[in-house]
This record gives C-alpha cells, sequence and structure tokens, in this order.
C-alpha cells in the first residue's frame, strides 16, 4: 500500500490549534492499527528554532535523534507514543540551506537556480522522504501559519503538486478555520472561512475538509452553508468546539467521525485492521483526568514563565503526571529575578515543590539559585532540570562547601569555583545552530539511588541539550560533601544525574526528562516528583487546615 498523506492548512488566524489536530487524528488513526507520524513545515528561515529565544518561538522540542525543533513535535510525540525524528520538521531555512549547498556543489551548473522548480522539489523531497521504505501508512503533513502569508507559498505549492501528482486515493486537504462569534449581531460568521478558503483556492487546492474552530455550538444550518460556499461535503465540515481541554480533542473528533472520513477518502476502510479506532486507554487516562481527587501547587520557576509555550513539555508532564497519580497539579510560574525583587519566601511560599526551569544565559540566576536554597533547607521536593541541575550545584557549593563565589562558567568565566564547565569539544565551537549536546545519550543509575528506584533499572536512555557539564575537577569534593551522582555517562565520564540522599526528594538531571513523557505513560520523575509533593502538601496542611494554593 503506497503512503497516504493529509495535509493540513491554517486560515483566517494563527494559533488555531493545527498541532493538537493533527496529534489528535493522528491518534485516532493509530488506534485503527495504522502506522502514523506527523510531519511539521516551518516557512520561517532559521534553519531550526534552536537559535530562537523562547519568548519567539515557545518550547524548543529535541528528538531522539538530536533535532532541535517545533514543539508541535512534542505534542505530536505524547498523543501518539512513537519518536519523532530530523526528518519531521522542515523549515524554509533548511530547505534553502540544502539547494545552497547542492549549487555550490556543481549539481546545477548551468542552471539557473530558483523557486520553482528547485525549492519546490526539495521541500515535496522531504515529504516523500517520510514514505521511504513503506515506514508508514499515514504521513499527516502540517503547514505552518496561516494560508496567504508570503512565506508558507513554497509549501502551498510543493502541495498543490503532490496532490495532482499522487494517486487520487493518496491525499486529503484539511483545512482549519475560525468561526467567529459577533457579539453585536449574536451571529457566528462564516465569511471569514469563506475567504480563507478562497484564498486556499486561488493557490490551486481545494479542501476536502473543514476543520471550524468556534467558542459555541456550530448549528446544523451554518455546517451546509460553509459547506455550500465552500464546496465540501456537509459532512466533512467538522465543529472544533473550544475543548477543556486539548486532550478531549481525539474524542470530539472521534464523535463526529473524522477518522472515518478521512480513512474513507484514503481508500482504507475497506483493509484497515480495526475498523472502529480503539480509545478505551485514552477514555481511562481522560476519566482520570477530569476526576482529581485533590490539588497541589509547585512552582516553576524560570525568566521565560510570561510566555505560556515556553515550557510546554514540562507543564504537559504536570498534566500527564496528575492524571496517573488522580490528582490535579497547579503549576505557579515564578519569574526567578522576582525572588530576589520580593523576597523568595513571599513568591515561594505555600509550593509543596519546587522545579528549577532550563535555561541559557545570566540573567534570573540567582533567583533560580534562591529557590534552591529555600527547597534545600526547608526540604521542599525539590526537582532541577538542565540548568535547574546545574543551579543546584552552585549552590550545594556555595551554601554547603563554602566555596565562595561558585559558579557555572557560562555566567562568571572567572569564578574561583567554575562546578559547571564547557565539554571539552565545545571549546574551539564558534557557530551556535546545532552544536549543542543534542538528542539521546545512556545514563547509567547507581543501584539504590532514588533514581534508580523511580526508573526500576540501571540503564536509560535520556535526551540532553546543553553546552555546559558538571566539572569533574570538583566531583570528589561534591561527593564528600554529601552531594550523590547518581546517574552516569559511563562512555563520557559525565554527570547525568545528581541527587540530595539526606533530603525527602532532592534531584536534579542535565537531561531533559519532559521530552518522553506520554499521555497515559508520563515520565517516572515527574510522577515520582509530584507524588512527593503530594506527601508533603498532606504532611504540611492536612485535610481541613487551609491549604496553600
Ligand atoms: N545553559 C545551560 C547549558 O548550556 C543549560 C541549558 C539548558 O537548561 N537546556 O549547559
Amino acid at each position: 500500500m503506497p503512503t497516504k498523506y493529509i495535509f493540513v492548512t491554517g486560515g483566517v488566524s494563527s494559533s488555531l490549534g493545527k498541532g493538537i489536530f493533527c496529534a489528535s487524528l493522528g491518534r485516532l488513526l493509530t488506534a485503527h492499527g495504522l502506522k502514523v507520524t506527523i510531519q511539521k513545515l516551518d516557512p520561517y528561515i532559521n534553519v531550526d528554532p534552536g537559535t530562537m529565544n523562547p519568548y519567539e518561538h515557545g518550547e524548543v522540542y529535541v528528538t531522539d535523534d538530536g533535532a532541535e525543533s517545533d514543539l508541535d513535535l512534542g505534542h505530536y510525540e505524547r498523543f501518539l507514543d512513537y519518536p519523532t525524528s530530523q526528518a519531521n520538521n522542515v523549515t524554509t531555512g533548511r530547505v534553502y540551506q540544502e539547494v545552497i549547498r547542492k549549487e555550490r556543489a556543481g549539481a546545477y551548473l548551468g542552471r539557473t537556480v530558483q523557486v520553482v522548480p528547485h525549492i519546490i522539489d526539495e521541500i515535496k523531497r522531504r515529504i516523500l522522504r517520510l514514505a521511504d521504505n513503506a515506514a508508514y501508512d499515514v504521513v499527516l503533513c502540517e503547514i505552518g501559519g496561516t494560508v496567504g502569508d508570503i512565506e508558507s507559498l513554497p509549501f502551498l505549492e510543493a502541495i498543490r503538486q503532490l496532490r495532482y501528482e499522487l494517486d487520487h486515493a493518496c491525499t486529503v486537504s484539511a483545512h482549519l478555520t475560525l468561526v467567529p462569534y459577533l457579539a453585536a449581531a449574536g451571529e457566528l460568521k462564516t465569511k471569514p472561512t469563506q475567504h480563507s478558503v478562497k484564498t486556499l483556492l486561488s493557490f490551486g487546492l481545494q479542501p476536502d475538509m473543514l476543520v471550524c474552530r468556534s467558542d459555541r455550538r456550530l448549528g446544523i444550518e451554518l455546517r451546509r452553508k460553509i459547506a455550500l460556499f465552500c464546496n465540501v461535503e456537509a459532512q466533512a465540515v467538522i465543529a472544533a468546539v473550544d475543548a477543556e481541554s486539548i486532550y478531549e480533542v481525539p474524542v470530539n473528533l472521534a464523535a463526529q467521525g473524522v477518522d472515518r472520513l478521512v480513512l474513507a477518502q484514503l481508500n482504507l476502510l475497506g483493509g484497515i485492521q480495526t475498523p472502529k479506532p480503539d480509545i478505551s486507554g485514552w477514555m481511562g487516562f481522560l476519566e482520570r483526568l477530569k476526576s482529581p481527587t485533590s490539588t497541589i501547587t509547585v512552582a516553576l520557576v524560570g525568566k521565560y514563565v510570561a510566555h505560556q509555550d515556553a515550557y510546554k513539555s514540562i507543564s504537559e508532564s504536570f498534566v500527564l503526571a496528575g492524571a496517573e497519580l488522580g490528582i490535579s497539579i497547579r503549576v505557579r510560574y515564578v519569574l526567578s529575578d522576582t525572588i530576589l525583587e520580593r523576597g523568595v519566601v513571599s513568591v515561594l511560599e505555600g509550593v509543596a515543590g519546587v522545579v528549577v526551569a532550563p535555561g541559557f544565559g545570566r540573567r534570573g540566576i540567582e533567583g533560580k539559585i534562591e529557590a534552591v536554597r529555600y527547597a534545600r533547607t526547608r526540604d521542599i521536593p525539590f526537582f532541577g532540570i538542565c540548568l535547574g541541575l546545574q543551579c543546584a550545584i552552585i549552590e550545594f557549593a556555595r551554601n554547603v562547601c563554602g566555596w565562595k563565589g561558585a559558579n557555572s562558567t557560562e555566567f562568571d568565566p572567572t569564578s574561583p569555583y567554575p562546578v559547571i564547565d564547557f565539554m571539552e569539544e565545545q571549546r574551539g565551537l564558534e557557530t551556535k545552530g546545532g552544536t549543542m549536546r543534542l538528542g539521546g545519550y545512556a545514563c547509567h543509575l547507581v543501584t539504590g539511588s532514588l533514581a534508580y528506584r523511580i526508573y526500576g533499572q540501571e540503564e536509560v536512555r535520556e535526551r540532553h541539550r546543553h553546552r555546559y557539564e558538571v566539572n569533574n575537577e570538583h566531583r570528589a569534593a561534591l561527593e564528600e560533601a554529601g552531594l550523590c551522582f547518581t546517574g552516569l555517562n559511563v562512555a563520557r565520564n559525565l554527570v547525568e544525574i545528581a541527587e540530595l540522599p539526606a533530603k525527602r526528594w532532592f534531584l536534579g538531571t542535565q537531561f531533559h526528562p519532559e521530552y518522553r513523557s506520554r499521555v497515559g505513560n508520563p515520565h517516572p520523575l515527574f510522577t515520582s516528583f509530584a507524588a512527593a509533593a503530594l506527601a508533603y502538601t498532606i504532611e504540611q496542611w492536612p485535610a481541613g487546615s487551609s491549604a496553600a494554593s
């Protein structure tokens, strides 16, 4: 069977949730027994989002093979429970980089290199590559941006050509739009959707399905009207009413038969292994998500907290861990600078756990170190992730070992105690993009440690994104003072996990466990940390006493 493609575009407005739609539809198709992957095409010129500030772009998601990619890939992995790779995120920058490389190598000798055909061909090659070796039955291909943007034109043209070239039953075009409610008129309005479809038509693309976002029910009359004016079947006008949680979306789509519609068009209805999607596991997860028995509050200390997408995988990891434990985990986002401005006690008082977030650069560091001190000295569950681990080591060095001026050379290159330092291979590097320690590395756990007990195994593999490491020269002295290095990269002799066994739950990881949380299978470190925070909550504020929030 040839690989089938579902192309997903968006119109009227950005932030309509194309990524969640793709992840949800992908999840339903896997529930029919199909092998599915999702690809994101991003129109910006950065080769990847790794060089962008989280305020520009949100979180950078890292795949096991070391791609710094769009945060939608995180949704894809969490929903589908299947790893993505370098091939799953294609940017305009990456496409041009390859075409220009080939041009310099003489691959187009004698010819003028142009958007049509060379750029378009390179985009098509990258889309079709996912069909190699019949690895997937269905590829969902999400085009970033909004239809009509100048920069996404080459992607739309590539899709138009693929729809023309591939067999009719091999592709579906789904278009997400917004159906706004005008309070003054007391009505939902379909005109923006009609205009958006016209724009899409002007690029030669007729959608087969319209997914209409709205804040209230879309009646049948309205859907018939949209169908008539946009030339799609009435049953293919899907209502995507705002959901309480993104995890409801697959269920809402299944209720409208979106999976069957798509399968019918792709000629897959007869042959698929499971005619009805098996979403019982997902339903069980939703049930737990919607009926928490208690609520706890943990602080997430970082410097990009004003942007709701900057720590996406961490916040979703808490949602998933909460469902696993049957509790609701409220995350209090704490801007690290405010800890110094307003005092750590006033900012962190009442939390049942402290997470210090990943990050880069000097700003906000002292506030993070103060947050570690607060958690350590009061024995509040503490979880440091990447930079969070590095801050925990600096805090320990300064306040337990008494090493004045201990720091990371990222923030103080002349520190007398550089407990966190550049990796040797990073020293000569002059370029920034894609040059960190990236992707999955093996980590060996020390038997009997907290980490070992949580994972229940000796060897694990976790994903990284950083330039600096715990400085081996100071390891012995830190251990002497009570810090335990319980996760190690044996091949490179690097610290991956540090713990304070004297505390109830004090652990930091050099890697990013948040990238491996899945629906129904949250990362065990998050679940264990949340369970410790729950125990702390019960101990501090037993039922009946006024719980802190
Ligand atoms: N800035 C630190 C480093 O590069 C930590 C990076 C991170 O938290 N992802 O090592």
